[in-house]
């Protein structure tokens, strides 16, 4: 057998054999180029609330401490910045958990609504400091395969995003039906809307369309690369239309 691979490999035109390894180690090139990009990306996103924080204590050992008001003010903005550090992290590693434990253990058949009901519930707070309205709907027949807490996980990033980008007073819709024998879920939004040029690179790691917007709003940048990433755990669809000003849409599909 080993004789006849060689003999294999040795009849293969030698043009076609140097386009695939041509090929591969383009592949691998970029791959290295992502990867580089990413660990820049999060060593940046680590750093900056990281030297507000020691840049604030510094100055309350130096004195400011003294000056109630002042201190009041430096001690919350470090409360804030070590929150959106704990977030960043707590996505990493939901991230990296994702990548490296394809299958989780609590993969099962559930019922969508359950878990949306208590996912919505549980995001009611949030919306409410924003005065956000969360209106659902959900079809008690959708049912899908995969691990209830990922699926979770999935739900709680959009809902957020819809919440966040939404004006005060806006409404969001988070409805579950059965379209053409397929559950869908759709988390609709009447907030800001994204302009059709960001759309396509929108689920990419670290991409904002207003990077000051998002880190106000206590954003990571991560919340929709984990979407991506749980849907095509799901064999899932997942789609946006948007319009800057007029609201967003995001579909996910599933393979019943
Ligand atoms: P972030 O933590 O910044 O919200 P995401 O990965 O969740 O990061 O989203 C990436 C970007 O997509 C956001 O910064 C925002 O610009 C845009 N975005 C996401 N969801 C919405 C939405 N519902 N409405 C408007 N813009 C959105």
């Amino acid at each position: 057998a080993i004789g006849f691979h060689i003999y294999r490999s040795m009849i293969k035109p030698a043009g076609r054999a140097q386009e695939e390894l041509k090929k591969a180690a383009e592949e691998s090139r970029k791959a290295e180029v992502i990867r580089k990009e990413f660990v820049a990306n999060v060593s940046h996103e680590l750093k900056t609330p990281l030297t507000s924080i020691s840049g604030f204590i510094e100055t309350l050992q130096q004195g400011a401490a003294e000056d109630p008001e002042i201190r009041t003010k430096f001690i919350d903005i470090i409360a804030i910045e070590t929150s959106r550090l704990k977030r960043l992290i707590e996505d990493l590693l939901v991230l990296s958990d994702i990548e490296n434990r394809k299958e989780s253990a609590d993969t099962k058949e559930f019922c969508v609504r359950d878990v949306l009901e208590k996912t919505v519930e549980a995001l009611e707070p949030i919306a409410e400091d924003k005065d956000v309205r969360l209106i659902a709907d959900y079809d008690e027949e959708a049912r899908i395969y995969g691990s209830p807490d990922r699926f979770r996980q999935m739900m709680v990033n959009l809902i957020e995003n819809a919440i966040k980008y939404s004006e005060q007073g806006g409404r969001v819709w988070v409805t579950a039906g059965i379209t053409d024998g397929k559950t869908q879920v759709i988390v609709r939004d009447e907030g800001i809307g994204i302009a059709e040029e960001h759309l396509e690179r929108l689920f990419e790691r670290f991409y904002r369309v207003d990077k000051s917007r998002s880190t106000k709003a206590g954003g990571t940048g991560l919340g929709l690369s984990i979407v991506k990433h749980i849907a095509a755990l799901f064999g899932a669809d997942l789609k946006v239309e948007s319009k800057a000003g007029e609201g967003s849409v995001f579909y996910v599909t599933f393979e019943r």
